[in-house]
């Protein structure tokens, strides 16, 4: 069993407490391992040696960060077997997704420092006799916070950006995948960086993330995580006005026309939705299905749910493995519950699917209301939940009703209508006749509602992490008022 430490200023130590605190498997509820209780003082320690590191990295061109930083990707890819496993054993990753999430922090690296060498600046024409530009520089000491929704993959597409743009990090990941951010770290040590560019912290989030977001050497907060802690840290960070980028919660819409292609839009997303047991941000939260096609599309969803394979994650035939956390897996059946109490149908699952282990049933809930507690809350977990509608105008009202705007979908073969619809909905990203699918070039996140604050992925996810300096040049002998 592993007992993991501390890494500060390019080295492993234990935590000031001395004291350690134990990482579940969530698929036999078994300790596989201690991760160090960091607190306070370990933070102070470790943002302190990032503020000495800051000068020095901050200064290396672009593309010498890039190539120290472009080996990860590889680096990761070469200690697979062990990250596969840890994601199988700390999250219940079913080890054919494992391995795509993997491969897929591996790609967030490789993209993030391949597009880092083609950063510019601007140049302003203000002025007759003075050059006018802006420059793009890191931010400073960076504060990365992780959830455990998608560990390494988050861990990877959030700290390279901050890294390879020249701020020096401090990560704290969620405290059920510890180890996870004890390999990642190690195998980033493998790249050789200056001591006290990358640190790590673990430990709970009202004690290790709370002294991040207060302390005064922090220059960003990279936060993804609920709206509820996001908004919490946001607090925290205004007291030293921070510049603070949010990936928050999400309770997303899907529209099916009485148009659609209804067997398409069913089976897609029916075979999307449970992947990682449901706990993604984009996972959608409310079904709306035109009145004249409801019944099919609900035929069809559960036809496809009920092919999932509930199981233990190491096993190659298991589609959903469990819950990430007793917690979470508590929250969601008492969401179905408050579902079954408030009028709605279980169409399938609605129980726990294991004795042993954090698994619930892949759950489909008809006849839902709009407000009913399972349409308002975000469920993070395998619930699906399907309403009726039969005007566009009240679909686009109950869609647009919710404190989230992170991302939509739409279904109807008529492209006018698409448009149409996913202009009037205040939400960030619309994914027409198909399910959300992520790859690192696309934006993903803004401004919308409770969902975030700055955009991740892309280009302008890597701008985030850099602020424009602007610099004046006078060319004239005297200044002209
Ligand atoms: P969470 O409970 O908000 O925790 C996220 C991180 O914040 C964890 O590392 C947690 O540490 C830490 N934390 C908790 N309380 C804190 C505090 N007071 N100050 C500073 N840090 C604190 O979120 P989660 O349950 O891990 O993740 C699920 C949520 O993330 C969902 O709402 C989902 O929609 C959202 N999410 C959004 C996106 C996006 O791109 N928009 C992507 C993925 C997930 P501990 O683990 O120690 O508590």
């Amino acid at each position: 069993m592993d007992t993991c430490r501390l890494f500060i200023d390019g080295k492993w130590v234990d935590a000031g407490s001395g004291k350690t605190f134990s990482v579940l498997n969530p698929a036999t509820e078994e300790e596989i391992g201690r991760a160090a209780l960091g607190g306070p003082a370990d933070v102070d320690k470790a943002v302190r040696a990032a503020m000495n590191a800051f000068p020095a990295w901050s200064r290396l061109t672009q593309s010498e960060r890039a190539k120290m930083l472009y080996p990860l990707g590889a680096e990761l890819r070469a200690a697979a077997d062990d990250l596969v496993d840890l994601e199988i054993r700390e999250h219940g990753t079913p080890i054919g997704m494992a391995r795509g999430f993997v491969a897929g922090a591996a790609d967030q690296v490789e993209f993030f420092v391949s597009i880092s060498r083609a950063l510019m600046g601007q140049v302003l024409d203000a002025f007759s006799d003075a050059t006018v530009y802006l420059k793009r520089v890191p931010i400073g000491v960076c504060a990365v916070i992780t959830p455990w929704n998608v560990p390494l993959l988050m861990m990877a597409a959030m700290v390279t950006p901050a890294l390879v743009t020249g701020n020096t990090v401090v990560l704290k990941p969620a405290s059920v995948n510890s180890l996870l951010a004890v390999k990642f770290t190690e195998v980033m040590e493998k790249l050789g960086l200056p001591p006290g560019v990358m640190n790590l912290v673990t430990g709970p989030g009202a004690s290790v993330g709370e002294a991040l977001a207060a302390h005064r050497g922090v220059d960003m907060i990279r936060f993804t995580g609920s709206s509820e802690t996001g908004k919490e840290i946001m607090a925290v960070a205004s007291r030293t006005a921070k510049k603070c980028v949010m990936e928050l919660g999400g309770n997303n819409p899907v529209i099916v026309c009485e148009d659609a292609d209804v067997e398409k839009a069913a089976t897609w997303q029916a075979q999307r939705h449970f992947g990682n047991t449901s706990q993604n941000c984009s996972t959608p939260g409310r079904y709306y299905v035109h009145q004249k096609v409801h019944d099919r599309f609900v035929d069809v969803f559960v036809g496809q749910a009920e092919r999932i394979v509930v199981g233990d994650p190491a096993d190659e035939n298991t589609t959903m493995g469990p819950m990430a956390n007793k917690q979470q897996m508590e929250r969601v059946e008492g969401l179905i519950e408050s579902a079954r109490e408030e009028g709605a149908r279980i169409v399938l699952g609605g129980g726990r699917a294991a004795e042993r282990g954090y698994f619930l049933q892949p759950t489909v809930v008809a006849d839902v209301g709009h407000d009913m507690t399972i349409a308002r809350e975000e469920i993070f977990g395998p619930a699906a939940a399907i309403l009726k509608f039969s005007s566009e105008d009240e679909v686009i009202d109950l869609a647009n009703d919710s404190e989230y705007g992170l991302v939509a979908g739409i279904w109807t073969k008529d492209v006018a209508k698409a448009l149409r619809l996913a202009e009037r909905l205040r939400i960030d990203s619309v994914y027409i006749n198909m399910p959300r699918i992520q790859v690192p070039e696309l934006p993903w996140g803004g401004n919308v509602k409770e969902s975030g604050v700055g955009k991740d992925g892309s280009m302008c996810g890597l701008e985030e992490f850099t602020d424009l300096k602007m610099m004046v040049i006078n060319q004239a002998s005297q200044i002209s008022s």
